[in-house]
């Protein structure tokens, strides 16, 4: 395809944040164009899966894809025994099947959909050149391509600070439900996971971006443990990986030329610095970007500003305490001898001295957090 597309809006990647986005700015009646690089929606998944359980009862496609209940999260610092963390609900998800059912509904409100389809460059007049050869010309561009977005670039909102990831699928020995989180000063800026996903399980490590090249041992390491502990099989059925963004929010509005932008998910910087989690805030910002995208093209002046606001509302809270204990927790990562187990504690969501300081969460916001 090739030449000159005129269009209300243009949205840029269509994970959950671009695919919510472009059903929320279909249904309100803007004329939608959403592209993603990729071949197929939700493939390859880079994800953990883990979501929590008020996704699922605000996103219908979440329960649709749940493969597991979790009610429990066990911490494991420093090799101490692990500690219970049993107020701790939500699903595991076939992330493929959850991302592919949300471009269904952003199809089925009537956005055109192109996959295979990569934004190659923003030039200076907002017009969006596509790799099919397309010229874009959109009242308003929506950038949801994530961590290292090409939207979020141009507008000069870059995510600096960046964890890099690891993971393998086993099988599971013994079935459970509850998430596993290893500690550990050895897994600098970043943690180690084992989730279930029924007979199967997701294992991985995350580590700060100046860490990438220890991802490959210390993720033999923790596989092998938890093979001589006899509760995951030896062959690995499968590898993933990917960028998670931890330097909190970029600033989620912006402009190229005459063309408002708005930033959802990862391209915003929503995930959180601590847990890495990032769906539950890509799904409700990409919605919220593409109502008031829409809003804009029907000519709403504040509507950009109030995105803003929104954004700031429901995520500043939350990403600021994970931002300040990262931080903390970085910070005990440049002493020579690391993060005491005191400290690793002191910088998960599961304990109580996490929350101390802050402000009361919202109900909810533990687990979205
Ligand atoms: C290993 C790993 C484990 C994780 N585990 C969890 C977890 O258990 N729970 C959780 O809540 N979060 C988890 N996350 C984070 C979560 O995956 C992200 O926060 C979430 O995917 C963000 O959604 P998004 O739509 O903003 O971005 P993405 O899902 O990254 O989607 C962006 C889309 O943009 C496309 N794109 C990029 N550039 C371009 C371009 N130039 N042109 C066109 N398309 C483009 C990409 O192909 C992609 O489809 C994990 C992340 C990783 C890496």
């Amino acid at each position: 395809m090739s030449g000159w597309h005129d269009i209300d809006v243009l949205v840029v990647g269509l994970g959950p944040a671009g695919a919510s986005a472009a059903a929320a700015a279909a249904a309100a009646g803007a004329r939608v164009l959403a592209v993603d690089r990729n071949a197929r929606p939700g493939l390859p998944v880079q994800c953990a899966e883990f979501v929590p359980m008020l996704l699922g009862a605000e996103v219908r496609q979440a329960a649709a894809a749940s493969v597991q209940p979790i009610d429990r999260m066990a911490t494991h610092v420093a090799g101490e025994a692990a500690d219970l963390e049993p107020d701790f609900t939500g699903r595991m998800i076939d992330r493929a099947r959850f991302d592919a059912a949300l471009v269904d509904e952003a199809k089925a409100a009537g956005a055109e959909i192109r996959f295979g389809t990569p934004l190659r460059t923003l030039d200076a007049d907002g017009i969006a050149r596509l790799g099919d050869g397309t010229a874009v010309r959109a009242r308003v561009i929506v950038g949801a391509d994530g961590p290292r977005s090409v939207v979020g670039r141009a507008i000069g909102r870059v995510n600096r600070q960046i964890v890099e990831t690891r993971q393998i699928t086993a099988d599971l020995r013994i079935a459970h439900r509850g998430t596993d989180i290893f500690l550990d000063r050895e897994i600098v800026g970043g943690y180690g996971w084992l989730f279930p996903k029924g007979g199967v399980c997701n294992i991985g490590v995350g580590v700060a971006a100046t860490e990438k090249h220890r991802l490959k041992p210390l993720l033999a390491r923790l596989h092998a443990r938890l093979v001589e502990e006899g509760r995951v099989g030896e062959t690995v059925h499968g590898h993933t990986g990917g960028a998670i963004p931890v330097g909190g929010m970029v600033g989620p509005t912006g402009r190229i030329g005459p063309v408002p932008v708005l930033l959802a998910g990862d391209a915003a910087g929503l995930t959180n610095p601590v847990t890495g989690a990032g769906i539950n805030a890509a799904v409700n910002s990409g919605r919220l970007a593409g109502e008031a995208a829409a809003a804009i093209w029907a000519g709403e002046r504040g509507a950009a500003p109030d995105y803003g606001d929104e954004i700031e509302a429901l995520f500043g809270r939350s990403l600021a305490l994970a931002r300040r204990r990262r931080g903390q927790l970085m910070a005990a990562w440049r002493r020579a001898d690391g993060p005491t187990p005191a400290e690793l504690r002191d910088g998960w969501i599961a304990y109580p001295q996490y929350w101390a300081d802050a402000a009361p969460p919202r109900q909810g916001a533990r687990m979205t957090a």
